[in-house]
């Protein structure tokens, strides 16, 4: 008998249910027939299919765990599920999903006001509006608490200055989430501010020359003197809770999405191997390709584990940002180095786009390093394990 083609070695998928195994099988046909075809172009010229946007919320695919305002709240796992199916298909269309759902929607859902959720929720949900998550800064990356971009009080107006950069969506975003510091209140803590990109003041330069995430638009925020409202603030959060906490919605779903990579690249080694002939027979024939194989698959199948136990953690409220830390650590460490494996044995067609492990390879290195780089994830075990910070 030969192996299973969707790597699920040990059977996770038997135990879905029926609303589970429909959102993965959309996200997997919507891989095959709009994602696959085209991503090896894409990835060449550097462009993210914008066409795909509102296709991508009629199937339901930006944050579908929330409740209410258009979003069916289905399980963790379902969530889970998506992420994986569409980071099987390249981390751009992954990390655009994540922007919109965890980075964008999360806030306004779990923040905003009212009159925020029942603006901004079903344009978003339905890809009619796209947003941005403007956290990370020039100066200030693996730190964002020392960020500069400030806000100051102005009658019933704030007036926002600062830069933001590295901003996935940021050049075709209709809303930004903007956190910055608000100068007026004596410890000035961090809000966030939604910033309409239109508004007088707002530049949103695309950031070119990437060698990595190249299917994904990627840009900065310019904020000179820019009004916004008070009605603006997302009243329900002040402090860094209000961005770590989004981030932990995100990461979650990295976690699972790095799987889906490295699930795409065992996919492509494994049937590489068995097309493949050398030396009279299928490279698959040999110890060493096959240890390669075994390894992946073990190692795809470890991280699946954690992912899926993360999800009934999440499910009971029991889930700790340090628990989503060890699995965004792990399984994206587990992808960078899996999708090297794959290439290596698709050998010198594996340096091509025709394939996708060197993509997802390339891809691994941002996402090795967005949304708390592997370091910082590492600080965060360390310090939950032995209650000692080691971050200065
Ligand atoms: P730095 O913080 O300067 O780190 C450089 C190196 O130093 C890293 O290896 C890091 O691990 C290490 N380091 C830093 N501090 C420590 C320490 N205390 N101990 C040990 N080592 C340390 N940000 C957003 O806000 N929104 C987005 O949508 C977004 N999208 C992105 C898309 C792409 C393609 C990329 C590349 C980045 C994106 N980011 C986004 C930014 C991303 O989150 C930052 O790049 C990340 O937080 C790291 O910051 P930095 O690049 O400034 O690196």
């Amino acid at each position: 008998e030969s192996p299973p083609v969707m790597l699920d070695y040990v059977s996770l998928e038997a135990d879905l249910d029926q609303e589970e195994r429909m959102i993965r099988d959309t996200a997997r046909e919507f891989v095959d027939e709009h994602v696959k075809p085209d991503i090896g172009d894409n990835f060449e010229e550097g462009t993210f299919p914008t066409e795909l946007i509102p296709k991508m919320g009629e199937l339901g695919f930006y944050a579908p765990n929330l409740e209410g305002y258009g979003s069916p709240n289905v399980s963790e796992t379902a969530y889970g599920l998506l992420m994986q199916e569409l980071e099987a298909g390249d981390s751009g269309f992954r990390s655009m999903v994540s922007v919109q759902g965890a980075l964008v929607m999360y806030p306004i859902h779990a923040y905003g006001s009212e009159e925020q959720k029942t603006e901004w929720l079903p344009k978003l949900g339905q890809g009619e509006a796209v947003g941005c998550f403007g956290l990370t800064e020039p100066e200030h990356g693996s730190n964002p608490s020392a960020m500069n971009t400030s806000a100051e009080r102005d009658g019933n107006d704030y007036v926002l200055n600062g830069s933001k950069t590295w901003i996935t969506n940021s050049p075709i975003s209709d809303v930004a989430i903007v956190w910055a510091r608000d100068r007026s209140v004596d410890d000035q803590p961090v809000r966030g501010f939604l910033v309409e990109t239109d508004r007088d003041g707002v530049t949103t330069n695309k950031i070119t020359d990437k060698i990595s995430l190249r299917a994904s638009i990627t840009g900065e925020i310019g904020l000179n003197d820019v009004i916004v409202p008070e009605e603006n603030v997302l009243p329900g959060v002040t402090g860094m809770k209000g961005p770590l906490s989004c981030l932990t919605q995100a990461r979650y779903g990295i976690a699972w999405g790095a799987v889906g990579a490295a699930r795409d690249c065992f996919e492509q080694a494994r049937q590489y191997a068995l097309d493949r002939d050398q030396f009279g027979g299928p490279i698959a024939r040999f110890q060493l390709q096959q240890e390669k194989l075994a390894e992946m698959a073990t190692q795809i199948t470890l991280g699946q584990l954690l992912v899926y136990r993360l999800a009934d953690l999440k499910e009971r409220g029991d889930l700790r940002p340090q628990h989503v830390s060890m699995a965004k650590r792990n399984n994206v460490r587990m992808a960078r180095d899996q999708a090297r494996v794959a290439r290596e044995i698709i050998g010198g067609n594996g340096i091509t786009t025709d394939y996708s492990p060197m993509r997802h390879m390339a891809n691994m290195e941002t996402v090795y390093t967005y949304e708390g780089t592997h370091d910082i994830h590492t600080l965060i075990l360390g310090e939950d394990l032995t209650g000692i910070p080691a971050y200065q």
